[in-house]
């Protein structure tokens, strides 16, 4: 079994300490396989000054080139040939920025591992049957779009009774679907089942205030759980307000703090970071994260910089090292004190490229968010 494939089916999430050396090892094996089989990012790091030999432990990370999300964006990367490729996604963007992510079989075989994983330590697989409230598009033949299929996906780790999608497809266009959501709200109430909503922040926050101008209250499931996916601050610039959003959501639907999960992931890191209790972001043993400064340089915890996400998940597309326009800060895993040991980090803002529009910032658009005062 090689060493990626071990390390994604290495059933101690947070036990980064103990799974330094595998890391390590996939990370090689990863690069060793991207630039055999890419010769433009073996360019790319060649370019740089980067050799593998560069890298002999765990602390030499971040000598490995990061590339930059937004070239990605431009330029799609393949080490695979088109027909091993299974799976296709694509993030929207209307300023004509698309990402692209395909899997082939062995990346595929990583993220069922990653997944299975995660899902079993956040406790999100159940068997109980379960309906589904989807604050996202319906799927279609026609959209490809990531955060579809993620949130689709999702709904198979607990059985799915019923899914209403917050954006119809009419077979031609989406439409806003709030009436059937309220409805099926109420039916789900009165069926005693728990529920699942998936969605961005906006879009739940959204939700609520409708529910709220329509007199609707409702006392769902203890077991239902509300999956929100993306980051806060760097999608929504405090735009959505957590703690009052996550009271709003015990007034509204009976689900507070403790049934809420935060999930952060990007197109060219496919890692699933999930919050822990007191809501942060830890590193998984999949990943490791370096913050760097405008010379690229790493700073250590405390100092806001540059994120820089390392996986050797991808096969298919050399993701080893992307650098995203997000700002963060890490904390060391002890200052959150929910127990995971592995650090975390807190996203801060955007580095200046206000001009990207993010799938949910085309979200926002389209409710028309702020005619029931969100922001
Ligand atoms: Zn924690």
């Amino acid at each position: 079994m090689s060493y990626g494939h071990r390390l994604f089916f290495h059933k101690d999430i947070y036990n980064l300490k103990d799974t330094d050396d595998l890391f390590l090892n996939a990370i090689l094996e990863n690069i060793k396989h991207h630039t055999d089989k890419c010769q433009d990012y073996a360019k790319i790091i060649s370019h740089q000054g980067f050799s593998i030999k560069d890298v002999k432990t765990i602390e030499d990370l971040y000598k490995i080139p990061p590339i930059p999300t937004l070239f990605l964006k431009n330029h799609t990367l393949y080490s695979a040939p088109q027909n091993k490729l299974m799976l296709k996604s694509t993030t929207s963007g209307t300023s004509g920025k698309v990402s692209e992510i395909a899997l082939d079989l062995p990346s595929a075989w990583n993220g069922l591992g990653m997944v299975l994983g995660t899902f079993l330590t956040n406790k999100l697989v159940s068997f109980y049957p379960t309906n589904y409230v989807v604050l996202g598009y319906q799927p279609s033949k026609r959209n490809k779009i990531g955060a579809v299929k993620t949130a689709y996906a999702t709904t198979y780790a607990a059985p799915a009774i019923h899914r209403e999608y917050a954006l119809k497809d009419t077979g031609t266009d989406y439409v806003l679907n709030m009436n059937g959501i309220k409805n099926a709200l109420l039916r789900y109430e009165k069926m005693g089942l728990p529920v699942r909503f998936m969605g961005f922040p906006a879009y739940f926050s959204f939700l609520l205030k409708e529910l709220i101008y329509s007199g609707i209250k409702l006392k769902l499931h203890p077991k239902s759980l509300i999956i929100l996916a993306g980051g806060w601050k760097n999608l929504f610039t405090e735009q959505v307000d957590k703690t009052a959003l996550y009271e709003m959501s015990q007034r509204v639907l009976g689900l507070g703090n403790d049934r809420i999960k935060e999930f952060f992931g990007a197109v060219e890191h496919p890692i699933a970071y999930f919050n822990c209790p007191n809501h942060h972001f830890h590193v998984p043993i999949y990943s490791r994260v370096i913050i760097r400064d405008l010379n690229m340089q790493p700073v250590g915890y405390g100092v806001p910089g540059m994120l820089n996400l390392i996986t050797p998940m991808m096969a298919s597309m050399p993701f080893v090292s992307v650098m995203t326009d997000d700002l963060a800060i890490m904390h060391p895993g002890e200052e959150c004190g929910c127990g995971i040991s592995s650090p975390y980090f807190e996203i801060l803002g955007r580095v200046g490229l206000g001009d990207i529009k993010t799938c949910a910032a085309n979200a926002l658009e389209l409710l028309d968010i702020k005619k029931c005062g969100v922001v």
